[in-house]
């Protein structure tokens, strides 16, 4: 059998929290990402050569500033920045080669803006993470009714899962269980469409003040951690 390494916290995570299963996990690996980064990354010549390349997007910066370790991030900081400055090149000739193209310079920059090497890892991890869930899913009933019986992933997870369930699975099996999911999303997003209305409609003098349930409160910010993650 292949090694599931994430089958464990999958599990656990399925039994424990609710919301979407993925996001539960992933909130426990970005918080392992931020302690490696600040910690055990900076003696690691490659990762130093990726954090010095990707640098960090704006959440994770913030989470990195924030998680203690101000020398540590100094001295990551310190020598990105000095990659990062060599985006900046100046629009003139140079030469025999042509005049740099500036749309192609500031996209080159957005790009280095945009890249994050605690994203990087993550999304790598959540794939296996994901590919692990549609194993437990085809393999165990027990598995497979919780998770159907739990309800929704978020926005960006349901993604990812339905990406990889033909891959994994193959055939009839990886389009069953991508309309099976679909139709738990759709099923989801239904009545959190239902309670969203309602709570708008508690809003309306012709509603003579009365009050929503909590389902219907609590469906704004449902809604927001569904397209927001966690
Ligand atoms: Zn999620
Ligand atoms: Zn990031």
């Amino acid at each position: 059998m292949k090694e599931h390494i994430y089958t464990i916290p999958i599990t656990d995570a399925l039994n424990e929290e609710c919301g979407c299963v993925l996001c539960s996990i992933e909130k426990k690996l970005e918080s392992e990402a931020i302690t490696y980064f600040l910690g055990a990354s900076l003696m690691e010549p490659d990762a130093r050569e990726d954090t010095n390349k990707n640098g960090f997007c704006r959440p994770h910066t913030k989470m990195l500033y924030e998680g203690g370790n101000s020398l540590g991030l100094s001295l990551i900081l310190e020598t990105h920045i000095k990659e990062f400055s060599k985006n900046f090149t100046l629009n003139e000739k140079t030469g025999l080669f042509k005049k740099p193209d500036t749309k192609e310079t500031a996209k080159k920059i957005d790009d280095a803006v945009k890249s994050c090497s605690v994203c990087n890892k993550l999304n790598s991890q959540m794939e296996a993470v994901a590919r692990n869930l549609i194993y437990l899913i085809s393999k165990e009933k027990d598995f497979k009714e919780k998770f159907f019986e739990k309800g929704a992933l978020c926005a960006e997870h349901a993604s990812l899962v339905l990406s990889l369930c033909e891959k994994e699975l193959g055939g009839k099996k990886g389009t069953d269980l991508y309309n099976e999911i679909s139709a738990m999303q759709r099923a989801y997003l239904e009545e959190l469409y239902n309670n969203l209305h309602a709570f708008v409609v508690s809003f309306d003098y012709r509603s003579n003040g009365e009050k929503p349930s909590e389902k219907v409160k609590a469906s704004l910010g449902e809604a927001v951690k569904y397209i927001s993650k966690y």
